[in-house]
């Protein structure tokens, strides 16, 4: 008799490999963590070796560190600076150029769609709401962006569950994570402990369960799954900030004056850092670029609404203070972007926190308005 198709899994490193490479074979350019600079970023890898083994980070208000970790395990950090939009939505695309011809006419040239065949690698709980939330912008709706969708489509997921949270991450309170609940292709649990070093790997698509009966490895045991379900509770009640999701949009939009917006004016630089970190941001403006021989181009460059230009109609800029502009990006994030899209722009990754420099952190910034609310009452 055939033995049934194993639902979860258990392999081990050279495991991994495998997959890597049935990957390869399929065509895929394999993108994931690796460590550079002093940072755990997205980048092009093509073995398991090339993965973060044995580091974690430290992450606090204005502050990301990378430490040693006491043992070998690769996926053992939280988020990193990068998120997985820079391949999904470039920082910088040229869309069509222009020739000036002989005639003194113009010709116009859309660019090519570059979308390869990506797998990105131990994409978070976090980020998979993330991408969601970018889908339903950039292709969810009556305006298809191709490039964008394009992209999305060629792209297959690899998620992993976090097995830490760092000081920042507050996924659970907004509903999002540290469990994977969907919109992957396979999602991974590293499991690190005296019995050793081991993944347990499950599908969520058609794809990720032909990759899955082609990798070599046993059926996960009842115990290790039991370790899986209760690493990810660790995982979620270790994260100390809160937010009141549900509460806060009406929060925000009925406190657009209190005081806390003048202090946190105060501190911030308006540098743009949160929203260029920020996995859902996808504010962007179009530039006309030339040359000296008669060509120019047309490119889409991130943007952000902390730049005063970005705002700038007619006489100036609608948004001239950085309180206006610091409460526009969080009344657009927490509260506004429900009424847009339907769902919170903020998936709780906490790079916002992390890479502000001076360590302004949004959690703070909602119960301090709300430790005052007067609740609609003048
Ligand atoms: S607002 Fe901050 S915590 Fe929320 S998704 Fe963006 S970067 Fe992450
Ligand atoms: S909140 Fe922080 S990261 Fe964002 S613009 Fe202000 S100073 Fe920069």
């Amino acid at each position: 008799m055939q033995e049934p198709p194993h639902t979860v899994k258990l392999i081990d490193l050279a495991g991994l490999q495998a997959l890597f490479d049935a990957l390869t074979r399929r065509g895929y350019e394999i993108v994931g963590p690796v460590h550079r600079d002093g940072a755990i970023v997205y980048d092009r890898i093509d073995a398991v070796a090339e993965l973060p083994a044995g580091w974690t980070d430290q992450q606090a208000p204005g502050s990301y560190r990378l430490t040693r970790r006491d043992d070998d395990a690769v996926f053992g950090y939280a988020v990193g600076p990068h998120s997985w939009k820079r391949y999904l939505f470039p920082p910088r695309q040229t869309l069509f150029s222009v020739q000036r011809l002989d005639d003194g006419g113009l010709s116009f040239k859309p660019e090519p769609i570059d979308a390869p065949k990506r797998a990105f690698i131990g994409v978070r709980a976090c980020e998979l709401a993330a991408i969601g939330v970018q889908d339903r912008v950039f292709a969810g709706g009556e305006h298809v962006d191709p490039a964008y969708a394009a992209r999305r489509e060629a792209v297959l997921l690899v998620a992993v569950n976090c097995a830490v949270a760092a000081d920042t991450c507050f996924c659970s309170a907004m509903d999002t994570g540290p469990a994977v609940r969907g919109g992957h292709d396979l999602v991974l649990t590293e499991l690190i402990d005296a019995a050793g070093q081991r993944f347990l790997v499950e599908a969520g698509s058609a794809l990720g369960r032909e990759l899955l009966a082609g990798l070599p490895g046993p059926a996960a045991s009842a115990d290790d799954i039991a370790a899986a379900g209760a690493q990810s509770q660790r995982v979620a009640a270790g994260q100390t900030r809160r937010i009141d999701a549900a509460a806060v949009p009406a929060l925000l939009m009925r406190n657009l004056q209190h005081p806390r917006w003048d202090a946190v004016a105060q501190r911030c630089l308006s540098c743009a850092n949160c929203t260029l970190a920020c996995p859902t941001c996808f504010c962007s403006s179009n530039q006309e670029v030339t040359d000296l021989a008669g060509a120019a181009h047309r490119e889409r460059h991130w943007d952000s609404c902390f730049n005063v230009e970005f705002s700038h109609l007619g006489h100036g800029s609608v948004r001239d203070s950085v309180k206006a502009r610091y409460r526009q990006w969080l009344t657009h994030k927490l509260a506004t972007w429900h009424e847009q899209f339907g769902q919170s722009g903020c998936v709780g990754c906490g790079r916002c926190i992390s890479w502000c420099p001076v360590g302004i952190d949004l959690t703070e910034e909602v119960a301090a308005i709300a430790a005052s609310d007067a609740g609609g009452r003048p």
